[in-house]
């Protein structure tokens, strides 16, 4: 007996199982894409990070214990921010052989080596008392300072254990000088992983986290060295240049305002890995839906996650990594 003819497509013939909807996936997250990102303070003190509910502050030791979690879970690496006690107007704990910076390095590399990747987030506003990316003078940047100084501190936290030197002033020549300061001092195993970013309010809550004044920043407006939301070859430019001074590594940040942008990256470069930053404002943007507007909290950290994913990022640092692995460990 003959079948009736049908109009079923090849779609819906696979959404019949759930198996088959994962066979016929051209990619998948996994825990070994992820980094997550952690905030250490130097004065020991842990609580909930205000502007980023869920998040904690970590003392030296508690850093231990959260990547000892994150080793378990499968996730290769961390983002470190090392959060000062005290900041001056030069910068200068960021030089210092024994400053937090290089004693968590150090502590982390002797209890994980191999299995934890330790990438350091390279930028002034980490140590200068006004708490800006890069140095200035009468509300212009000083580019060349910046980038010597990065350079700089580069090569401390790389002497110190770090794995990958992550700069992220966005000034012009801070991937060469950090290249040039590590190869002068035999790292040249040590890679550069340089952000882009655009100039998003997205970055508010991490802000909030990082500064230790009350006052709200004044100087520099950040649109001076972070590109132009709505340029997209301005965006590119700055990719191109970073690449060209030789970083390894391109995170575009933040991601869910700049799919465009790994895509483009993707296309342009294939062979260099793109990370995307999956930004402090996108994790509340989660958690408030989660919270205030029913939507199911897990679901949409798995969407987005994936989206950014299929885009083009071959890893994704987020502050929902642990999560998002214990999730993936499930499926
Ligand atoms: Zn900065």
């Amino acid at each position: 007996m003959s079948r009736r003819s049908s109009e079923m497509h090849l779609t819906t013939r696979i959404k019949n199982s759930k198996q088959m909807i994962r066979l016929v996936r051209p990619q998948e997250l996994t825990a070994s894409d992820l980094i997550y990102p952690i905030f250490i303070r130097e004065d020991g003190k842990k609580f909930e990070i205000p502007s980023m509910k869920g998040q904690y502050y970590l003392s030296l030791a508690d850093a231990v214990k959260v990547c000892r979690q994150t080793v378990g879970l499968g996730i290769p690496a961390v983002m470190i921010f090392g959060v000062l006690k005290k900041k001056d107007a030069d910068g200068s704990a960021a030089l210092r052989k024994n400053g937090f910076h290089s004693k968590i390095f150090r502590r982390l590399k002797k209890e994980f080596g191999d299995d934890l990747v330790l990438i350091s987030n390279v930028c002034l506003c980490d140590y200068t008392a006004e708490e800006f990316c890069v140095y200035s003078e009468k509300g212009r940047v000083l580019n060349e300072k910046t980038a010597e100084m990065l350079g700089k501190i580069g090569l401390v936290h790389a002497e110190a254990g770090a794995d990958v030197i992550a700069p992220a002033a966005m000034c012009d020549g801070q991937v060469r000088q950090i290249r040039c300061a590590l190869d002068k001092e035999g790292f040249d195993d040590i890679s550069v992983m340089t952000y882009v970013k655009t100039d998003s309010c997205l970055f508010e809550p991490f802000f909030e986290a990082m500064t230790l004044s009350k006052t709200p920043r004044s100087g520099v407006d950040s649109s001076k060295f972070r590109t132009d939301v709505i340029n997209e070859k301005m965006f590119m430019q700055k990719v191109d240049l970073d690449i060209s001074e030789g970083a390894d590594f391109v995170i575009v940040k933040p991601a869910l305002t700049n799919l465009d942008h790994i895509l483009r990256v993707k296309q342009k470069y294939p062979t260099i890995p793109i990370a995307a930053y999956q930004v402090s404002g996108e994790y509340a943007l989660i958690k408030l839906l989660g919270e205030h507007a029913h939507v199911d909290e897990n679901r949409l950290v798995m969407e987005t996650l994936n989206s950014i994913k299929r885009a083009g990022a071959d890893m994704i640092l987020t502050y929902y990594a642990l999560e998002a692995a214990k999730h993936i460990s499930k499926q």
